[in-house]
Parts: structure tokens; sequence; C-alpha cells
């Protein structure tokens, strides 16, 4: 049996078996997913297409060491990853601070106060800006507050904040860091709703929810080393190194097609939750007519990418804080990670920029010369190495089209980080769109139950 997919055929061989919830992908919404539904009793089977769970937080190996595909932080206000974590016992890898923003000519630190104090003492001892633009950014703050941080009308953050007379020196230094690293969008094309969301969840929330957690293990420890085996001591299967090639509809749920080394083989899945990367998302669709819309929709995003210097110097290197910005607006931050291996340092530029096609030695001088200016002589440089990833996200722009979920074709799920919430492109939002789809699969199949 065959089904054309995108140009390709795709092999439905004869059906192996029945799996009652099956979840194609092992990124961290997927993972969030399979958790929520073994915890609820509920069998599922994991398909992961690499060898390595994870997908855009994951573990890979420089030369014995282990690293991470790319430099990533979280605050706060990820209850849904914190949550995750506890539970796994994870959470230890987390380094908690309450935020500061440095970068050279200026100092942002929110102190242990109750909100909103901290962000008022902090941003009115803020070193780097005007007494003017303290006063104009909390202003701005509190206007945001006043409408709960809905804007009647959302467009790209750049005019946003022009018309909302922060400065250009204000801008650069304190929003356009914020926003550029929790979009991954430059501010000319970044959502300012979602922008809004962010500062909501952070500075606006309570006083903890701001704080900077800072990975003190590869992306491995913090969850798929742990989500795996807790999987499967509660019944589900696990498939590492398994794509899923083409899905079909059946009368009682889903034909899967899944190509595992040079074998092909399919399942026959009640529910199938699509958890993978939006790019893959229109070509596993192909086949189902009624998704269709849903395929065009995603089939018009577009991408940013992020990347990652990791720098293995001959001795540490004394950080004042974990992470250091070196520059203004998009500059690159520079995060001390002894963790990995004494003397380890990661420089990461989030979205779009010249540096995303400079040679990687150029990439390697430019950021190196920028973090000897910001924090003094370096030791030798043994080893180094740069990670691009070109897909790392979709662009956030203003009003894009996000699934929900749930789908038109019953049993049919979607969840990742693109589905519809308030989140950008980052961990919590894809942990919160896993939770959020297995718990729409719960209360479905708690329906029929209840009813008989
Ligand atoms: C370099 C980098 C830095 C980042 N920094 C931050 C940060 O600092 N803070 C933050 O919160 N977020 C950050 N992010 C964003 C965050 O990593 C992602 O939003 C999140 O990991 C997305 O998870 P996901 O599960 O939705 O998708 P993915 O991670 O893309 O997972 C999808 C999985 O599906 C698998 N798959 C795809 N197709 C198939 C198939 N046909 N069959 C089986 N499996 C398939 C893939 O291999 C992958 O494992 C960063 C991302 C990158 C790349």
């Amino acid at each position: 049996m065959a089904a054309r997919n995108r140009g390709q055929t795709t092999v439905f061989k004869e059906n192996r078996g029945l799996s009652p919830i099956s979840i194609v992908g092992g990124g961290w919404a997927g993972i969030a997913c399979a958790l929520e539904l073994a915890d609820a009793g509920v069998a599922v089977a994991l398909y992961e297409s690499a060898r390595q769970p994870g997908g855009r937080a994951r573990r890979v190996d420089w030369d014995g060491l282990a690293i991470d595909n790319g430099q990533h932080l979280m605050v706060g206000a990820y209850r849904e990853t914190l949550r995750m974590m506890a539970r796994l016992g994870t959470v230890h890898h987390l380094q908690r601070a309450p935020l500061r923003l440095i970068s050279p000519g200026f100092a942002l630190r929110l102190p242990r106060l109750p909100a909103p104090w901290h962000l008022a003492i902090g941003l009115f001892g803020c070193r780097g800006l005007s007494l003017a633009d303290k006063l104009a950014a909390a202003r701005l703050m509190r206007a945001l507050q006043a409408r709960a941080f809905r804007l009647p009308a959302d467009l790209p953050a750049a005019p946003w904040l022009a018309d909302q007379r922060q400065s250009s020196r204000l801008i650069e230094r304190l929003w356009a860091p914020i926003c550029i690293a929790a979009l991954n969008t430059p501010l000319d094309t970044a959502s300012a709703q979602v922008f809004c969301n962010v500062l909501r969840d952070s500075l606006a929330g309570p006083r903890d929810a701001s704080d900077l957690l800072f990975n003190r293990a590869d992306l491995g420890h913090l969850l798929a080393d742990a989500a795996l085996p807790y999987l499967r001591a509660r019944g589900a299967e696990v498939n590492l190194a398994h794509r899923v090639s083409g899905l079909r509809r059946r009368a009682d749920g889903y034909d899967l097609a899944i190509s595992a080394s040079d074998r092909h083989h399919s399942m026959v899945a009640s529910h199938v939750v699509l958890a993978c990367h939006p790019a893959r998302l229109p070509a596993l669709l192909a086949d189902l007519p009624p998704m269709q819309d849903i395929a065009r929709a995603v089939a018009r995003y577009r991408w940013q990418p992020i990347v990652t210097l990791w720098l293995r110097f001959a001795a540490p290197i004394a950080f004042p804080f974990p992470m250091h910005a070196l520059g203004d607006g998009q500059a690159p931050w520079a995060f001390e990670r002894d963790d990995i291996a004494p003397g380890v340092v990661a420089i990461v530029a989030s979205a779009d920029g010249p540096h995303v096609g400079w040679a990687a030695e150029t990439l390697r001088d430019t950021w190196l010369e920028a973090l000897r200016a910001a924090l003094g002589p370096l030791p030798p440089l043994r080893a180094w190495q740069r990670i691009v990833e070109r897909r790392a996200t979709y662009a956030c722009e203003p009003g894009m089209a996000r699934p929900d979920n749930v789908t038109p074709l019953p049993g049919l799920y979607l969840a990742g980080d693109y589905t519809a919430g308030d989140y950008p492109a980052t961990l919590e939002g894809a942990v919160r769109s896993g939770v959020q789809c297995a718990r729409h699969i719960l209360a479905a199949r708690a329906l029929p139950e209840a009813k008989s």
C-alpha cells in the first residue's frame, strides 16, 4: 500500500499493531504531552525521528564533551516547565537569580522586594538610562497594566515602542534585548502583542517571575535523561530513530507509516499528536484534506535562526554574573558554562542579522574581541565550535495564524511551540502546548465514559 506525500511515496506496510495514542516528535512539547498522559494512566507511544530526544533543546556531543545545540535561558514565569522538571526531579539543575541585565554602559538589577517594588526600584536604580528614560519605561508599564497588556491591534514592536515615546537609547538598552531574546525576531517585525504578553508574565508578574534560571547541566539532563525512564516505567513506548513519514485516516483512527533504519512498517493509532517542528507539519498533513487550511497557514511561516558559539578556555573566566550582554540591541549574550567543563563559555545571538552569514572564524574573532572588551583579558582558547540553528523558531510576527491543539479531525491533535497561545516560540510555549494537548485528549476520552 502506498500514498503520495509531497512527491515522495510513503509506504504503509501491513499493520504491525495498535498503539492507542501516538505522539510524533520527542521535543519538549511531545515529551510534556507524553508525561501528562502517562501520569493519567494512558498508554502512549512516542516516535522521535532523531537518535537524540529533545528536538531544538537537546544535548549534542562536541569531541566527547556534552554541550547544548544552543544556549537556552529560562525565567521564573516558566511555570509549566518548572512543574514538569519538578516532577522529574531535575529542577536542581537550574540556578535561580533575580533578573540582571548587564551590558557595556548599562546595568538593570531587580532587588529581592515584593512586586511591583522590585521593578520600580530596579528601574530607578538602573545605570545607563536618563531619568526621562526611566520615567518613560515606568509610564509604559503602567499604561500596559491599565489595559491588561492587550493592544487594540497587533503591530511590529519597533513602531509600537516609538509610538509609546520610548527613546532610541531606552529601546536599544532595555526593550530590544528583552524582545529579541524572547521572540527571536528582529524588533522591526516582532509582534508587539506577544512582546506585551512576555512583559506581563515576567517584569509585571510576581517578583520571582522575572528571575533568570541558568542551566547548570546540559539540556539532556534537564529533560530527556529523566523523562524517558519515567515514561517507560509507566508503560509508555519510546521509539527513538523512528520517523513518521505519513499519516492516513481510517475508520478507527489513523495509519502511521514509520521508518526506522532501513525498515518500514505502520501502526494504527486511535489518537495522534503531531508534536513535530512546524516546518515538518505540512508534509505530514498531505493526505488529510480537512487539514489543508492549517497546513497552508503553517507553510507560510517564516523562520529565524539562532547562532551559538561554544568556547573552551584553558581556565575558568570570572563572570560577575552568569550572563553578560556584549552590547546593546541585538548584540550576543555570553554565558558562563563551567558546569559543562571549567572554562566553557557559550555566546549566543538571537534572530537574523549579518553575523549569520559570517565565516565561522570571523564570528569567533569578533565575539572573542567583544568578550575581552566586556570581561578583560581571557585565558588561552583551547577549542571552539559554532552551531547555527537556521530554523530555530518561527518569526513571531503580528497577527500570525497559530493553530489550536484540537484539529478539525477527530483524534488528531497538534502540539508544539507554534500552536495557539500567549507565548512566543520558547520552551515554556512548547511545554504548555504539550500539557494542554494532553488535557484535551483526556477530557475527550472522559466524555463517552461519563455518558455511559
Ligand atoms: C539554538 C536555540 C536556542 C533557543 N533558546 C531558547 C531559550 O533561551 N529559551 C527558550 O525558552 N526557548 C529557546 N529556544 C526555543 C525552544 O528550544 C523551542 O521553542 C522548543 O524546544 C520547541 O519544542 P517543540 O517540542 O515544540 O519542537 P521541537 O523541539 O522542534 O521538537 C519536534 C521533534 O519532532 C521530531 N520530528 C520531526 N518530524 C518528525 C517525524 N516525521 N517523525 C518523528 N519525529 C519527528 C524532531 O526531531 C524533534 O525532536 C531556542 C531554540 C534554539 C534552536
